[in-house]
């Protein structure tokens, strides 16, 4: 049967098309900025973006706590892993967070930034940035087609042809690919890796790892007593130490003790380095700083100086009382204990604990829980000008299926809107090029 660009089987339709698989973050913002560059440059071009999920943009709604933390103030490379930091500058640089405010201005969605930097809609409502999104989709003649999942993809020497996973649907034609099909984060949603097979089909590799980042973690049996703490929660420093007890990563933020372990922002920003350096050396260990920047020397003489004062009454200044009993308790020092009482040996031990507490780690808890996968393909496969594949004609890849994953904050999001307009304005540039 002769193909039809950018309709479904059986349209006759001669116009060049681009069909973008995957309608999240990246996909949704590529769609917008190859339609504004089309137009721009008085192309008339198809754009469908097809998306396998019931409804578009679960990710986007659950963001945030259903408050979608859009960017940060300020992004910079060093706030990403997995591929090279200049790379990932070069395609942050060309749409960045100040362009982001705006263009989210400009459909309605006015930003607010929070103390730590995040940024969020004034309506506190992920809905708001997702109606945005799809409204000028619409706006702009952009197609989305729901639920509507990729099977299998076919280059037909021109171009693409692109299978449905079910009966349902009718197979549809294309001359530009983008694959904005995400990671494996959340697989409920939809993104459960099914781009990695498309993108090794075209000649691409994917990490030899793929793994969760952002993720809670589960501690192991021998430390239950965080379990007990459950809903308790602390700023703390938490750092990744190797085997030979160099820190390999160390963040600043809110960890919370749950029934399972450890969860909050600190231990999800912790997680991937932890992980990561866990595949690689079996002693590599995760160390919390339960007082932030607490410094031995200055606890010490803190503790000497204390008088009459008791531990507990010390503690309860910096620590909420059950974390510093339970502390207490670990370092074998009843916090009933006047200043003037405690041993040398004992502030020693109390002040190790509250400094390089180990906690030891049973497993991370999955891909189903985790909010963003480190690994996918690497940036180095694609050129980051265009984020066209650099082994495949007229193949783009955006968003998390490529190996970048951000640290919380918004960082997440800035990587797509920056990826997916890269790729818009190049598909543009592309047709003009004839
Ligand atoms: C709970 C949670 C909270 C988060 N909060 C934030 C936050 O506040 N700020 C932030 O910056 N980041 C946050 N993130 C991370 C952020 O959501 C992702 O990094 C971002 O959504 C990735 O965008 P994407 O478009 O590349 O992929 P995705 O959003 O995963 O979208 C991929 C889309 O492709 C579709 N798809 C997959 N395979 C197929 C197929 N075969 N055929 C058709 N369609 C397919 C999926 O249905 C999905 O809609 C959060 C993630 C989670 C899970």
């Amino acid at each position: 049967m002769p193909l039809s660009h950018g309709q479904f089987f059986g349209v006759q339709d001669s116009e060049q098309a681009t069909v973008i698989v995957g309608g999240g973050a990246a996909g949704l913002m590529c769609g917008i900025m190859t339609a504004r560059a089309c137009a721009q440059l008085g192309l008339n071009h198809r754009i469908t973006i097809v998306d396998g999920a019931k409804k578009i943009g679960a990710k986007i709604l659950v963001a945030g706590g259903g408050r979608c933390n859009v960017t940060h103030h300020k992004v910079l490379p060093k706030d990403y892993a997995g591929a090279s930091r200049n790379a990932i500058k070069r395609v942050l640089k060309a749409f960045n967070e100040q362009e982001t405010i705006k263009f989210f201005e400009e459909l309605g969605v006015v930003l607010k930034q929070e103390d730590t930097g995040k940024m969020f809609p004034v309506t506190d409502s992920a809905q708001t940035v997702l109606s945005a999104l799809v409204n000028e989709c619409d706006r702009l003649g952009v197609k989305i087609v729901n639920p509507w999942r990729a099977g299998s993809i076919e280059s037909d020497g021109d171009g693409f042809v692109i299978h449905p996973s079910d009966d349902r649907n009718t197979s549809i034609a294309c001359d530009r690919l983008v694959l904005a099909t995400g990671g494996m984060a959340l697989p409920r949603t939809g993104s459960d890796g099914a781009g990695y097979r498309f993108a090794k089909k075209f000649g691409h590799s994917v990490t030899d790892r793929v793994f969760p980042s952002l993720v809670p973690l589960v501690v192991d049996k021998s430390d239950t007593w965080v379990k007990e703490l459950s809903g308790i929660s602390a700023r703390v420093t938490i750092e990744v130490r190797s085997g030979t007890g160099k820190r390999l990563a160390s963040f600043n933020n809110e960890l919370l003790c749950t029934h399972f372990g450890l969860s909050g922002p600190g231990v999800l920003d912790i997680s991937r380095w932890y992980l990561d350096a866990k595949h690689n050396d079996a002693d590599a260990a995760l160390i919390i700083n339960w007082l932030g920047d607490g410094r031995f020397d200055e606890l010490d003489q803190d503790l000497q100086q204390l008088g009459k004062r008791t531990v507990a009454g010390w503690l309860r200044d910096q620590l909420p009382e059950r974390l510093a009993k339970s502390l207490c308790e670990q370092a074998d020092v009843d916090p009933s204990t006047p200043g003037h009482a405690i041993t040398r040996e004992q502030r020693r031990s109390l002040i190790r604990i509250l400094t390089e507490c180990p906690i030891a780690i049973e497993r991370d808890r999955g891909f189903t829980f985790a909010e963003v996968t480190a690994g996918g393909v690497p940036l180095s496969e694609v050129t980051t000008s265009t984020m066209q594949s650099r082994v495949c004609d007229h193949l783009w890849m955006i968003g998390e299926i490529l190996d970048v994953d951000g640290r919380i904050g918004g960082f997440n999001f800035q990587w797509a809107w920056s990826s997916g307009t890269v790729a818009g304005r190049a598909i543009a540039a592309s047709l003009s090029a004839g």
